[in-house]
C-alpha cells in the first residue's frame, strides 16, 4: 500500500507561562493508505494534539510532517484549508454541527468551499445522508436530532468532498453503545471501501474494531501493533460513483460562496432581531439626518432662489444712506430724480426708475385697508419684470403730469374688490384723501420680496412726491442693467459716475446678482455644517456596528472552528462577516433614506413654509455611504474571525 502520512521528529511544544510544555516528543509514525488505524492513550496523552496536526489544523513545532510525500510545515493557511477541504473529512466527539442549520445543509458546507454546483451538491448530500440511514431527518435541524443521528450527519459532512482520510476524535464518546455501535460500523464500511480511517479514543473496545492500535502516553509512542479486528471487514460497497466531483467554474464558485456567506448572514441577523435592529438605529438615524438635512438645504436655497429671480435678474437697486439701517438714509436727501435722468442716459443701462415709498389708507366705497403707497417711474415695471392682470400700466405723460393715475396688486383687488363682479380698472380709489382712477391690476408675484400679505399700489413717483411726501428726494432707484453688461461691472460704474455727482459715497447698491451669490453659499454653508454634525451621528452608529460585530464573531467561534476545518478560507469567513456588517448597514441605510422621506412627508404636512428637495446624489451616497461605513467598521472584526485559529475556535463551545 501507497505510504499516505509520514511523521519524522514531530514536536508540538505550548507556551505554559515562561515555560514550554512539550505535548508530543519527537514522534515517528507511517500510516499508509487504506488503514483503519486507533491511538489510544490516556487523557491528556496528547491524542487530540496529534489528531488535529494530522489533520493540518494545527502545525508542529518542530519535526516533519508530509502527506502523500508533500512536506506541509511551510504551507500558508489557505494552502492548509485546501488540503482539508480535499483530504480529510473530520468526525467529533461534540458533532460540531451548526445549529442554524438543517442536517442537509450542514452536510453541504464542506462542498461549497470546495466549489460543487449548488444542484450536485444538493444531490450528493442527500445521497450520503440517505447512505447513512438519514433520508427522513434531512429538513431537522441538529438541535431535533439524536446525538447518534447528528454523529451520522457530521459523517456525511466528512464524506461530503471525498475525502481519502477520515479523522474522528473519539467519535463515540458522546454517543451511548448503540448508536456508537452504528458508527463504528459505518466507519468499519468506508475503511472497506478503501478510506483511511484514523480513530482518537481511550476505549479499548473502540480501539479493538481497528487493524493497528498505537498507543501514546504523555506525548511518545509506547505501542504500534497489528490487531485482528473481531469481525471481518464487510465487503465493500460500490461507492466509486459518488466520489467524482462536478466542479463549476471559479467565478460561479465564487459567487456561490458569497451566496453562501449571505444566506449566513441572514440568518445570523434573523437569530439576533433585536440586536441586529438596536445597531441599526444609529445607521437609521444618521443616514435618515444627513438625507433631510441636505433635502431641506436645497429645498430652503431653491425657495429664496426662486423668491430673489423676481427681482429680476441684472438689476442694481440704490439706496440712499450706507447700508440698511442707516439712521441717516432718511436724512440723506441726495438722491434725486436728476440722478436717474443722468443713469438713464448710460450706455449700458436698460430701463430706471426712481422710488419713493409712503404708506396710506385705500378706500372704496366702505371698504377701507392700509396699503404701501409706492412712487416709481413708467419704466419701474419694465425693470423688475412685472406683469398685468388688466388694464394698462401708466405712461411718462402721466409722470410728466404728477397723474393721479393707480396700479394696485392683487393683494389690493382681494382685499378692496372682494366680490369680482365688476372689473376694478377705471373705478376710483381713495388714497389717504386723494382720488385716483384705477388704470391696472398686476398678476400676483410668486413669493417675492415684499409678496407677503401686504398691499401694495404704484402711482407715478411725482405724483407720491408732490401729493403726499412733499419732498423731491427718492428712496430708491432701480436700474436694469442692459443684457449684454456684466451686472458686477455695471455695479461699478453706478458707484464712480454717482459718487463723483455726490461728491461722496452716501449710497449703497443691492446686486440681485450678489444676493443670489450670497444666499448659495450661505445654505450650502449651513447645510455643510448641519450634515457633518450628521456625519459625526453616522460614525457613532459605525463604531456600534464595530461592536456587534465584535461580539457576534465571538459568539460564533465554534462555528468558524467547523467551518475552517471543513476547508473554508481565511477570504470565505472575512467575506461573511463582512457581509453581514455591509448588510446590516445597507439595510440600516435605506431605512433611513425611507425615514428621511416620512420626515419630509410630516415636515410638509405640518407647514407649507419648508420644501423638501430630494437629489439622487444625496440618495445614491447615503446607500454607498453605509456600504463603505459596513466595510471599514466590519473590517476589524471580520479580520479578526477569518485569522483565528481553527484549533483554538474548535475547542471553543
Ligand atoms: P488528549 O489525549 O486527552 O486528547 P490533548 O492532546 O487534548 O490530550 O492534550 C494533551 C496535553 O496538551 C494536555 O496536557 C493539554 O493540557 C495540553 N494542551 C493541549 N492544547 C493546548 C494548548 N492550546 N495550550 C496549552 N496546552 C495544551
Ligand atoms: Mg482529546
Amino acid at each position: 500500500m501507497a505510504e499516505l502520512i509520514r511523521l519524522e521528529k514531530l514536536r508540538r511544544e505550548f507556551p505554559s507561562g515562561e515555560d514550554t510544555i512539550t505535548v508530543l516528543k519527537d514522534l515517528d509514525l507511517v500510516i499508509e493508505a487504506g488503514e483503519m488505524v486507533a491511538i489510544v492513550g490516556a487523557s491528556g496523552s496528547g491524542k487530540s494534539t496529534l489528531m488535529n496536526i494530522l489533520g493540518c489544523l494545527d502545525r508542529a513545532t518542530a519535526g516533519s510532517y508530509r502527506i502523500s510525500g508533500r512536506e506541509t510545515a511551510m504551507l500558508e493557511p489557505d494552502e492548509l484549508a485546501a488540503l482539508r477541504r480535499e483530504h480529510f473529512g473530520f468526525i467529533f466527539q461534540r458533532y460540531h454541527l451548526l445549529g442554524e442549520l438543517d442536517a442537509l445543509a450542514n452536510v453541504e458546507i464542506p462542498a461549497i468551499y470546495a466549489g460543487m454546483t449548488p444542484r450536485d451538491r444538493r444531490a450528493r448530500a442527500a445521497d450520503l445522508l440517505d447512505r447513512l440511514g438519514m433520508s427522513d431527518r434531512t429538513d431537522h435541524r441538529p438541535g431535533q436530532l439524536s446525538g447518534g443521528q447528528q454523529q451520522r450527519v457530521s459523517i456525511a459532512r466528512a464524506l461530503m468532498n471525498g475525502a481519502n482520510v477520515i479523522l474522528a476524535d473519539e467519535p463515540t464518546g458522546a454517543l451511548d453503545k448503540h448508536s456508537g455501535e452504528e458508527v463504528l460500523r459505518i466507519l468499519e464500511e468506508l475503511n472497506a471501501e478503501g478510506k483511511t480511517i484514523i480513530i482518537v479514543t481511550h476505549d479499548m473496545n473502540v480501539a479493538s474494531r481497528a487493524r493497528r492500535i498505537i498507543e501514546i502516553s504523555d506525548g511518545v509512542i509506547i505501542s504500534d501493533r497489528a490487531n485482528a479486528p473481531e469481525r471481518p471487514a464487510p465487503a465493500p460497497v460500490a461507492t466509486a460513483a459518488a466520489e467524482q466531483t462536478r466542479r463549476g467554474g471559479y467565478l460561479r464558485s465564487l459567487a456561490d460562496r458569497f451566496k453562501e456567506a449571505l444566506r449566513m448572514a441572514v440568518l445570523a441577523m434573523a437569530a439576533h432581531r433585536l440586536r441586529t435592529f438596536l445597531t441599526m438605529l444609529g445607521i437609521i438615524i444618521g443616514i435618515a439626518s444627513v438625507v433631510s438635512v441636505v433635502a431641506i438645504g436645497q429645498g430652503t436655497q431653491q425657495q429664496v432662489l426662486a423668491n430673489i429671480s423676481n427681482l429680476g435678474t441684472n438689476t442694481l437697486e440704490i439706496f440712499a444712506g450706507r447700508s440698511f439701517g442707516d439712521t441717516r438714509s432718511a436724512r440723506i436727501t441726495t438722491l434725486v430724480v436728476a440722478d436717474a435722468e443722468a443713469l438713464a442716459r448710460q450706455s449700458y443701462v436698460a430701463a430706471v426708475t426712481p422710488t419713493v415709498s409712503t404708506s396710506a389708507t385705500l378706500r372704496v366705497g366702505s371698504q377701507e385697508a392700509s396699503a404701501l403707497v409706492n412712487g416709481v417711474g413708467e419704466q419701474y415695471f419694465a425693470a423688475r419684470g412685472t406683469k398685468l392682470a388688466e388694464g394698462s400700466f401708466f405712461d411718462a405723460a402721466s409722470v410728466r403730469n404728477r397723474a393721479t393715475d393707480v396700479v394696485i396688486d392683487e393683494n389690493t383687488r382681494k382685499t378692496l374688490f372682494a366680490d369680482g363682479a365688476s372689473s376694478p380698472v377705471g373705478q376710483v380709489l381713495l388714497i389717504g384723501n386723494v382720488p385716483a382712477r384705477i388704470v391696472g391690476v398686476t398678476q400676483p408675484q410668486q413669493g417675492g420680496f415684499g409678496s407677503s400679505q401686504n398691499l401694495s399700489v404704484y402711482l407715478p413717483y411725482t405724483t407720491v412726491q408732490t401729493r403726499f411726501l412733499g419732498t423731491m428726494s427718492l428712496r430708491s432707484i432701480t436700474v436694469r442693467v442692459a443684457d449684454e453688461v456684466d451686472t458686477s461691472l455695471a455695479e461699478q460704474d453706478v458707484t464712480r459716475f454717482l459718487t463723483q455727482r455726490h461728491g461722496s459715497q452716501d449710497f449703497f447698491i443691492l446686486n440681485t446678482d450678489d444676493i443670489r451669490q450670497t444666499i448659495t453659499s450661505t445654505t450650502q454653508m449651513l447645510t455643510l455644517l448641519i450634515a457633518a454634525i450628521a456625519v459625526i451621528s453616522l460614525v457613532v452608529g459605525g463604531i456600534g456596528v464595530m461592536n456587534i460585530m465584535l461580539v457576534s464573531v465571538s459568539e460564533r467561534v465554534s462555528e468558524i472552528g467547523v467551518r475552517m476545518a471543513v476547508g473554508a478560507r481565511q477570504g470565505d469567513i472575512l467575506q461573511q462577516f463582512l457581509i453581514e456588517a455591509v448588510l446590516v448597514c445597507l439595510i440600516g441605510g435605506l431605512c433611513g433614506i425611507g425615514a428621511a422621506f416620512g420626515i419630509g412627508q410630516l415636515v410638509q404636512a405640518l407647514s407649507s413654509d419648508f420644501t423638501l428637495i430630494y437629489s439622487t446624489t444625496s440618495i445614491v451616497a447615503a446607500c454607498v455611504c453605509s456600504t463603505l461605513i459596513g466595510v471599514v467598521f466590519g473590517f476589524l472584526p471580520a479580520r479578526n474571525a477569518s485569522r483565528l485559529d481553527p484549533v483554538v475556535a474548535l475547542s471553543r463551545d
